[in-house]
């Protein structure tokens, strides 16, 4: 019996891959072994340099652990390192590239393994934080055309390319009833549907009237994708309460300047127009982004300019990132004319970031206190709590004595307390 173990680095597209590669493998014949596996299959993320860190310092340390296992590389990491021929030193006995990415498992049965055993005709959710709560990862877009300045993935994840919304309700109709949210994950929502002529309204709608999952969210929907059609549709469709009120929407930066540079084609003003209207048309949508701290050139003023913007601005949560240089973009270019903020600086502008981050999010969960929700439970148990997802996926510990892992129940939302949100359950009459 053959044995592998899958893992996965960065964003939600490559979590949303693991677990199609997860299913495949099992379909395969293979078994899942955290230990000691066979193969191990790692899916690399590149957008900073640390990223790529940890996923050497993982290969390392798996092969001194397991030193007759295999070990796979694919993802944006491992495309590059084999576009540059940076893997001579690494123990690694196979790497995919992103283009044959969807090959993955034949690929692995031809040049590594030899073929395992027949399908067992089951598929385990792979101790995965997602799939064990109900919730299922769908990547219904790949590759990027934008390239931005900064951004690493145009280059190793190609052209973009959808999958056609037909296809995508199939895979939802298998899933099971187990599954109570489809998350779609897209490594730029504003691709989906060039090259197929859908749109991403239609695969909301068609998803609505098709499935009977009863949440739909997005990892991330793209600034270029939030137009006055989109929320005049967000608008019709509120009432149903299917759509999980959740918008990751990464701005990058709050400095027009900044911005310009890193070409991301929007202004300060335009996304706040876009943002507030969200914000209008429903006050408990809960607005995060992704900010990046010490692009080149961004001075004091640069940056008190984005703190601005963000502490006027409706968005509650922030991912900060500090600025990684990578090789052969457009800002690897123009860094010979433009300086980068040192290391210091970047470390202390992203603590001054997170600290409007806790003040903004803590009062955003304070605003949540005394509404009602329906809650999908997850699996983290915190004594006589278990946590839940709301519907605009903020986290509300539950007390309760059974484990209701992957249900849904309506909960209202009592009190704000270390941190947390706390609720109860609505109990039904009769
Ligand atoms: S939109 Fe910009 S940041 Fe996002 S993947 Fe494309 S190039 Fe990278």
């Amino acid at each position: 019996m053959k044995t592998f173990y899958c893992y996965s680095f960065g964003c939600r597209v490559n979590q949303a891959e693991k677990e199609a590669v997860d299913r495949e493998m099992q379909m395969a014949g293979y078994v899942v072994d955290v230990r000691r596996p066979d193969i191990t299959i790692i899916n690399t993320c590149a957008i900073t340099h640390k990223a790529e860190r940890e996923a050497k310092q993982l290969i390392y340390k798996l092969k001194r652990e397991n030193p007759g296992g295999q070990i796979l590389v694919t993802g944006c990491s491992a495309t590059y390192w084999k576009k540059n021929k940076l893997l001579k030193d690494l123990p690694i006995d196979l790497v995919v590239d992103n283009i044959n990415k969807e090959f993955l498992v034949k690929i692995l049965q031809k040049r590594l393994s030899g073929r395992a055993l027949h399908n067992l005709g089951g598929y385990a959710s792979v101790g995965d934080k997602y799939l064990n709560s109900g919730r299922a990862l769908i990547k219904i877009q790949d590759g990027c055309q934008r390239f931005c300045s900064y951004c690493i993935v145009p280059y190793l994840r190609g052209n973009p390319r959808s999958e056609i919304i037909q296809n995508l309700e199939f895979r939802i109709k298998n899933l099971g009833t187990n599954i109570k949210e489809v998350i779609f994950t897209a490594i730029n929502t504003e691709a989906f549907g060039f090259d197929t002529g859908e749109t991403l309204i239609q695969l909301i709608q068609q998803t609505l009237t098709d499935s009977t999952v009863s949440r739909i969210s997005f990892g991330s929907i793209h600034p270029w994708s939030i137009n006055d059609e989109f929320l005049r549709y967000y608008k019709k469709i509120l009432p149903l309460k299917r759509l999980v009120n959740f918008f990751h929407v990464p701005i990058q930066s709050g400095s027009n300047k900044i911005l310009n540079l890193m070409k991301r084609g929007y202004s300060t003003n335009d996304i706040s127009l876009k943002l507030v209207k969200i914000r209008k048309l429903n006050p408990y949508a809960l607005i995060a982004t992704d900010v990046i701290v010490g692009f080149l050139d961004e001075s004091d003023r640069d940056f008190q300019d984005t703190y601005d913007f963000l502490k006027k601005s409706p968005i509650s949560k922030f991912h900060i990132f500090r600025f990684s240089n990578r090789d052969n973009t457009a800002a690897y270019y123009m860094k010979r004319n433009l300086k980068e903020p040192s290391v210091s600086i970047k470390i202390k502008r992203a603590k001054i970031l997170a600290k409007l981050n806790k003040e903004k999010f803590e009062a955003f969960q304070r605003l949540n206190v005394g509404r009602s929700s329906q809650a999908l439970f997850i699996t983290n148990r915190e004594g006589d709590y278990q946590e839940s997802i709301i519907d605009n996926q903020l986290p509300v510990f539950v007390e309760t004595k059974s484990d209701l892992n992957g249900q849904l129940r309506d909960i209202k939302i009592l009190e704000y307390k270390n941190d947390k949100l706390f609720g109860k359950i609505i109990e039904k009459d009769g």
